[in-house]
């Protein structure tokens, strides 16, 4: 089965034609990325390198926020989103006026948490969640083995978190918010607090201890509320090698001996990174095609 996917981000556009012999074996035909500059210049770039390819379905794991009830007259759009250009675009019909086929549709972060429970360390697992700690931070939930949506889907990148003793002061990057998780965690605030890109801090402990208290801070509230069975961490940020230890240590601190679980006690195996390179979007979108063939 030849299916198109499409991890639709605000940075950059990756596109693949996937060969899907079972649940087992993928093929990656042809992968290719394109940046995201403004929807009537890349979405018929993206249209173009879809065509004439034989595939059967479409997928998009798509930046956000978007519409995900099939009812409404706005299904398939990003919404309200701060990025110039994309409100209100209409991303999967486009692609189904376009190229013909049918199209599944998701945010990125529930993509790749698809990707991970389809293909990689989240299979068999019914209730995970996936969170993408880069440019902005999101969150795709999975609970009882189906991607979680409710009223609009998971925004768990802006929960509100307490400030950690002596970081008072800074200035939250989120325009929305005081003291969220993105503004006070993810890659930009790093970069406003220390005054450098995270990839040219890794000899500076103090960054990634104060990285773990907020990232430890949200896990443990996904943690109380969602009781996933895996928590899988991606992103830019967290290819900081020192930071997975640093959170793992940090979760057990925040808890401070309330719960006593299996997985608890085994965190390096219950809060892991991405296991599938950097695919786990692709595949997932792949997925999200499979859905609707
Ligand atoms: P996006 O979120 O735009 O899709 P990424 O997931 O690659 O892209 O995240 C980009 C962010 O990750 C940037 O803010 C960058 O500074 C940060 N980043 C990339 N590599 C590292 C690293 N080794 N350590 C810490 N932060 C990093
Ligand atoms: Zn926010």
């Amino acid at each position: 089965m030849r299916l198109g996917a499409l991890e639709a981000g605000g940075t950059k556009m990756v596109c693949a034609i996937v060969e899907l012999e079972n649940d087992e074996k993928w093929n990656i035909l042809e992968k290719t990325s394109i940046p995201t500059t403004l929807p009537d210049e890349t979405l018929p770039k993206l249209a173009d390198f879809f065509r004439g390819k034989g595939i059967e379905a479409l997928g998009i794991a798509c930046f956000g926020p978007v519409d995900l009830h099939r009812d409404s007259p706005t299904y398939g759009y990003i919404t309200t989103t701060p990025k110039a250009g994309w409100e209100w675009c209409d991303v999967a019909g486009f692609f189904g006026r376009e190229l013909g086929v049918p199209i599944g549709f998701d945010t990125d972060v529930n993509g790749s948490l698809l990707g991970e429970a389809s293909f990689g360390c989240a299979r068999g697992v019914e209730n995970s969640i996936y969170i993408t700690i880069g440019t902005g931070i999101g969150a795709g939930v999975m609970s009882n083995g189906k991607l979680l949506h409710g009223m609009l889907h998971p925004e768990a990148g802006h929960l509100t978190l307490k400030r950690r003793k002596g970081d008072e002061d800074f200035v939250c990057v989120c325009p929305y918010h005081d003291s969220c998780f993105e503004g006070l965690a993810a890659g930009p605030a790093i970069e406003r607090r220390f005054g450098r890109p995270g990839a040219e801090l890794s000899n500076r402990p103090e960054v990634w201890e104060l990285e773990a208290y907020y990232i430890a801070q949200a896990l443990v509230a996904y943690l109380l509320i969602l009781s996933p069975e895996k928590i899988i961490l991606g992103g830019g940020v967290m290819h900081q090698q020192s930071l997975l230890p640093l959170i793992r240590r940090e979760v057990q601190r925040q808890l401070g001996g309330y719960l006593n679980t299996r997985e608890l006690e085994h965190l390096e195996e219950y809060i892991v990174g991405a296991s599938l390179g950097d695919d786990q979007g692709i595949l997932g979108a792949c997925c999200l095609a499979r859905e609707v063939c």
